[in-house]
């Protein structure tokens, strides 16, 4: 059986590396998503069959109450099918934060569960074991309230400001050097039970005191350094448990969390400590200041008598977008566009939009072919050669400040250079900015139109438009 229970477990391995390897493009990450989902399904089997030292268990018949286990698995079906449906996909996000809220809290309670069963067993773990099962819960812990935080920020039932007090700092550096002092004072005398709840409180207060300070604008950069965090209270699970797949799945779990944070702290040019201790986000160009400068707009008929006469358009998609659902309209745009023989492709900056891969999501829910889906550094060589850049709801990845204003706070970060083309038409319902705070000089370029609308809505008035112009 303890055989079985370990082919089983390396092909769940391979199956989460595959899916990592998977998911990396859109037109493999479904497959990525499945190979996931299979991966952890025969890892809850292997687990269930035949895990020796689960709890103290040894094995399928060691299993006492079967009872909890289906009622927590109904309960989980229950609960995250719904969230899987219902939730939009602007929300996802949020969701993401209470994936890894529950994660984390799943390895603190076991850590916890097999801490205390230890000790009512009068058993004493390895040193090693302990320590891998401190790390595991003060990790678990504080990841819960912090992934329950950036949620709340989020979701806007919380202030999305940073909370910020004198000497901030020091209370939650001596606040961890408590924690730390109370875990190894629990290694070395693991029968003080009594210091574990104290331990554990004090976990989950220093999760709340790490993400108050910081902006809800930043909180996807920060759910992924939580994903980390997460990730590697799972690895420690999986030493406390003697769990060999733990402790891959973690560690994979942990490192891609990792990775993801700094691709993202790259592509937007700011550092970890920016984003955690920078309050970024903060400053606002007063809309009134922004309309002082002229800038052209336009009208939906202008838009489409442009775009027909084009060879090649660029869409740009951003945040914008995902908050109109126009995903769509803009499939039908394209297809329209492409009837016509218009040469159309689509840019896409790795940070557009409020998460990761957030674009990709959004195009290929509407079907639009992956072959036409170009990563910044592949399209930007052809912005000079293209007659149109439609930009929709995109604004601070096409700000050319980033490449100039060494004032700006985005300057450095990796833009498209969308004010190369011939013209360029930007659809958003105002001259506010965007995540950033700060205005954008591509609006001001004479061969700038603004399309004044919601995104969906102005997209829609080009489509009745270009049919009408077919036989014209
Ligand atoms: P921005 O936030 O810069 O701009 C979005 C624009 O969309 C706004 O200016 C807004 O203008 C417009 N908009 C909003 N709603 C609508 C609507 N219904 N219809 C039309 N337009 C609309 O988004 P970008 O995608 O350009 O840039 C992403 C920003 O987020 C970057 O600064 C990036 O660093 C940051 N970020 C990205 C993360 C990621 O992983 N993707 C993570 C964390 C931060 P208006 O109100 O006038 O309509």
């Amino acid at each position: 059986m303890a055989q079985l229970v370990q082919y089983i477990y390396i092909v769940s391995a391979a199956l989460f590396i595959l899916s990592l390897k998977w998911l990396n493009h859109p037109a493999s990450s479904r497959r990525g998503v499945w190979s996931g989902a299979l991966g952890m399904l025969l890892a809850v089997i292997g687990t269930i069959v035949g895990f020796p030292g689960l709890l103290g268990g040894a094995g399928i018949g060691n299993v006492h109450n079967w009872g909890w286990i289906v009622a927590a698995m109904a309960i989980g079906t229950v609960v995250g099918v719904p969230i899987a449906y219902i939730m939009p996909m602007t929300a996802v996000p949020q969701r993401t934060a209470l994936s890894h809220a529950c994660g984390a809290l799943a390895a603190a309670l076991v850590g916890t569960a097999e801490f205390y069963q230890t000790n009512a067993l009068h058993e004493t773990l390895p040193t090693f074991q302990l320590v891998a099962l401190i790390i595991e819960t003060l990790l678990g812990y504080l990841t819960f309230t912090g992934s329950l935080m950036a949620m709340g920020k989020l979701q806007e039932v919380l202030p999305q400001r940073p909370i910020t007090y004198r000497n901030q700092n020091a209370v939650n550096f001596v606040l961890f050097v408590i924690a730390a002092g109370l875990a190894v004072r629990i290694v070395l005398v693991p029968t003080d039970t009594f210091l574990f709840p104290i331990f554990a409180g004090l976990a989950l207060l220093f999760g709340v005191l790490l993400i108050i300070p910081i902006g809800g604008a930043d909180m996807p950069t920060v759910i992924a350094i939580l994903n980390a965090y997460a990730g590697l209270s799972a690895c420690a699970m999986g030493f406390a448990l003697g769990n060999n797949l733990l402790v891959v799945a973690g560690a994979l779990d942990g490192s891609s969390g990792l990775i993801l944070s700094i691709i993202m702290c790259k592509a937007m040019n700011r550092s970890f400590t920016n984003v955690l201790f920078g309050a970024f986000g903060q400053m606002q160009t007063s809309h009134a200041q922004a309309q002082q400068r002229p800038y052209r707009s336009a009208s939906a008929e202008e838009a489409a008598a442009i775009l027909e006469s084009a060879g090649s358009v660029i869409v740009v998609p951003g945040y914008g977008l995902a908050v109109a659902q126009a995903q769509h309209k803009i499939r039908e745009l394209f297809d329209n566009l492409m009837r016509r023989g218009v040469d159309v492709k689509f840019a896409i900056h790795p940070v557009a939009g409020r998460m990761p891969g957030h674009m990709n999501v959004l195009l290929a829910e509407a079907d639009i072919p992956y072959d036409r889906l170009y990563e910044m550094d592949d399209i930007n060589g052809d912005f000079p050669q293209c007659d149109v850049a439609l930009v929709i709801g995109a604004n601070d990845v096409t700000n050319p400040s980033a490449r100039t204003d060494k004032t700006s706070p985005i300057f450095g970060m990796p833009i498209l250079d969308v004010d190369k083309a011939h013209t360029v038409m930007v659809i958003k319902r105002s001259m506010n900015p965007g995540f950033a705070g700060i205005d954008n000089p591509l609006y001001y370029m004479d061969k700038t139109l603004m399309l004044f609308g919601d995104a969906k809505a102005f997209v829609t008035e080009i489509l009745k438009e270009l049919p009408a112009r077919v036989g014209a």
